[in-house]
């Protein structure tokens, strides 16, 4: 099955192609130059710049590919969670392509979607435990198969992302700050009591991260002097040779105190499952980060279970997820009509194709 993926949920514009799960080529935008003068995502430039390049990189995906809308056998779209308008402008282009080319819809969840990237190419071991960490999230599910998932916890407040482009906001280091914080901190021994591990002295699987940005800003207000001095350019490669000492110390604390709050959670939540747990996936952009991968390196190694991992490149939001993910979904033989409706952030989405699994 042939599927195109449409990804518009946040500040990526994106489009691509998967053949029966197998990545055919993506065609990405990213907005983040835009909004890092604003030092985050606006969402109405957000939108508006969705609708400016969707066209042009549909355009080229067919152009670069040799394929057309016709060997096209379904179109998957993000549906949500994301930012209303720039939902709104990924659905409006993947039903006007349904209707104008005779094509089946299929709305998929985003966080679903971010899943789903880690198992590409790869045959599942499950039931499966799976670490969802992105820029809004941050969850421990179980996945009983592709399409049947069960949260087991979820932050209460700030994602852990949210955490790292915080901190990285206290240390005025370029936005989006994450991937600032996790390549200064490379190479340095963090100091392991520099920053709490926040909500572990509890019994469930639910996290926390609104402490540990105060935390940080606290200890950057008592040393202003961490505070790089102007906001860098922010294009190219990082050199972490070229930052202080000092500054790379706090960034590899906190890559410490991240990773090792995951970890205590998620090594709560294998223990505590039904069946033994087969397999250990990651995905969201913050599983881009060197010491959170290393960290699940290690918990897999420990018990011995395979550990799958997205390349870095489709930790973030991508299409190629999306077109996978729908790849799925359309040959268990699950799709939407025309009034598929968005889904905000903060609602939840509906797994109206998941309440009666069918027999994938
Ligand atoms: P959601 O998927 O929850 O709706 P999102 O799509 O905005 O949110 P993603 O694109 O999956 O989130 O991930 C973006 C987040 O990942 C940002 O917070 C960013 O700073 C963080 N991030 C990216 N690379 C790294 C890295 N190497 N280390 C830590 N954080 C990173
Ligand atoms: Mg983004
Ligand atoms: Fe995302």
């Amino acid at each position: 099955m042939l599927c195109l993926g449409i990804e518009t949920s946040c500040d990526e514009t994106a489009v691509a192609l998967c053949d029966d799960g197998r990545p055919v080529l993506e065609k990405l935008a990213s907005q983040a130059r835009l909004h890092a003068v604003f030092g985050g995502v606006v969402p109405e430039l957000a939108s508006r710049e969705h609708l400016r390049c969707l066209g042009p990189l549909l355009d080229a995906l067919f152009a670069e590919s040799g394929l057309t809308l016709a060997a096209v056998d379904a179109v998957a779209v993000a549906r949500g969670p994301g930012l209303l308008g720039s939902l709104l402008v990924g659905l409006a282009a993947a039903k006007g392509l349904c209707l104008g080319a005779g094509k089946p819809l299929i709305g998929v969840d985003h966080l679903h979607a971010h899943l789903m990237a880690a198992t590409l190419g790869r045959a599942v071991a499950y039931p499966a435990l799976g670490l969802l960490v992105s820029g809004g999230h941050t969850q421990i599910v179980r996945l009983d198969g592709p399409l049947a998932m069960t949260v087991l916890g979820r932050t209460i407040d700030d994602a852990a992302g949210e955490a790292f482009d915080k901190a990285a906001k206290s240390l005025n280091l370029p936005y989006p700050g994450g991937v600032y914080i996790d390549v200064l901190g490379r190479g340095i021994a963090p100091d392991r009591t520099l920053f709490p591990r926040p909500y572990l002295d509890n019994d469930h699987l639910n996290f926390s991260f609104s402490g540990l940005k105060t935390a940080v800003a606290a200890y950057v207000a008592a040393h202003p002097e961490l505070r790089t001095p102007a906001m860098p350019d922010a294009v190219g490669p990082i050199d972490p040779e070229a930052w202080p000492m000092a500054l790379r110390r706090v960034c590899a604390s906190l890559n410490f105190a991240i990773a090792e709050t995951l970890r205590v959670k998620l090594v709560r939540a294998m223990d505590g499952q039904p069946a033994p747990v087969a397999s250990l996936l990651a995905a969201g952009g913050v599983a881009a980060n060197g010491p959170i991968r290393a960290m699940l390196a290690e918990v897999a190694a420990r018990r011995r279970v395979p550990l799958y991992l997205p390349e870095p490149v489709l930790c973030a939001d991508n299409a190629t997820m999306i077109a996978a993910t729908g790849c799925l979904l359309g040959r268990a033989g699950l799709t939407h009509d025309l009034s598929l409706a968005p889904i905000p952030r903060g609602r939840k989405v509906p797994w109206d194709y998941q309440t009666a699994p069918p027999a994938a």
